[in-house]
């Protein structure tokens, strides 16, 4: 894709975040990477409502009140899943690592490491191995869904 701009189809965060619940939303994507063939989808639209794809159609379709996002310089693809990350292990001696910080400091430090996936195109991480005693990796979760909405 080179210079081209990509932009991540961030299914869950930003619909949950950013796009009006109740109303119907049409995303016109340049390019779309649904990973159903070799080529992406040129033109196309993603028509949501109440946070969830209704279809993947032309500009034809639009419903008639929908909020347009124009996104047709940009390519568009599904939200990344990584389902091995560490979001709270600061260094490679992760054994000391837990011993010597704080959970409160994992916590915020693992907020950055996942905000920052986040951002990246990761919407879906599975934290593999944090174990943290006052559970750091649950404050993760619940400061997110507290900013975002649960899925
Ligand atoms: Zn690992």
């Amino acid at each position: 894709m080179g210079k081209e701009k990509i932009l991540i189809f961030i299914s869950s965060f930003i619909f949950t975040c950013s796009l009006a619940i109740s109303q119907t939303t049409a995303i016109i994507c340049g390019k779309l990477i649904d990973g159903s063939g070799d080529t992406p989808l040129i033109n196309r639209v993603i028509v949501i409502k109440n946070g969830k794809i209704l279809a993947v159609t032309t500009r034809s379709k639009i419903p008639a009140k929908a909020e347009i996002i124009d996104l047709s310089d940009y390519s568009i693809l599904p939200g990344l899943i990584d389902a091995h990350v560490h979001p709270l292990i600061a260094t490679d001696d992760y054994q000391v690592d837990h011993l010597r910080r704080s959970s409160a400091d994992k916590a915020l430090q693992g907020l950055k490491v996942v905000q920052d996936l986040l951002n990246a195109g990761w919407t879906t991480l599975r934290i593999a191995g944090d174990a943290d005693v006052f559970y750091a990796h649950l404050a993760i979760r619940d400061a997110i869904n507290d900013v975002c909405g649960k899925r």
